[in-house]
């Protein structure tokens, strides 16, 4: 069991608990294996104390490989984004302040980020002076929905770094474990700046 990708969910974990980005619980950790697995947080754990023992692996459907253990309901938003793109290895999903205010106050399903040093954190941006878009999904607890929702706006336009769920949090992601950690700090500083401009020009 122990190996270098259940190891870096781990790690991510700990990481992610202190920064309190995953209270009570809440949120779901993966990192892909191959082509049709994947590593994902078992339901209910607190995030901060993982041990690779709360992990299981799914395939590309989200069924459970192999194991007792009850995956997160959130599994399907994990496996389709695997299956939306080859080159996504590892995704976080966090129940920040930041994300979970900001995607209230944004009413519109798009938030735009633009003028911040800190978009370079995002793969692609080389510059504050570029408009960086999030998708903002509305929040529901029937995940199969919201797993066909985010095929069909990936369908129109693929998604990039990262997603919203308006009143619950944010889905990051990157090539790598190393990749998304980069994106979700990146977004989550993003999120936070821009929740206290939006505050302030109230
Ligand atoms: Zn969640």
């Amino acid at each position: 069991m122990s190996d270098v990708l259940t190891h870096s969910i781990v790690e991510a974990g700990r990481w992610i608990d202190s920064q309190g980005w995953c209270p009570a619980t809440g949120g779901n950790f993966s990192a892909r294996i191959d082509a049709s697995s994947a590593w994902v947080t078992a339901s209910g754990r607190h995030k901060g104390e993982l041990t690779p023992y709360d992990l299981l692996r799914v395939d590309s459907h989200g069924q459970v490989i192999n194991s007792k253990l009850k995956p997160s309901a959130e599994t399907l938003l994990h496996t389709a984004l695997y299956a939306l793109d080859v080159n996504i290895g590892a995704v976080l999903h966090t129940h920040s302040v930041a994300s979970t205010v900001l995607s209230r106050l944004e009413a519109s399903n798009t938030l735009v980020l633009h003028g911040y040093e800190m978009q370079k954190s995002l793969s692609g941006n080389n510059t504050h002076d570029a408009t960086v878009a999030i998708h903002i999904f509305n929040n529901t607890q029937d995940m199969q929905a919201l797993a066909q929702q985010l095929k069909n706006t990936w369908a129109k336009s693929p998604l990039q770094w990262g997603f919203l769920v308006r009143g619950h949090g944010l889905y990051a992601w990157g090539k790598d474990m190393v990749e998304a950690r980069r994106h979700l700090e990146g977004l989550e500083f993003l999120f936070a700046c821009e929740r206290d401009m939006m505050l302030l020009k109230r």
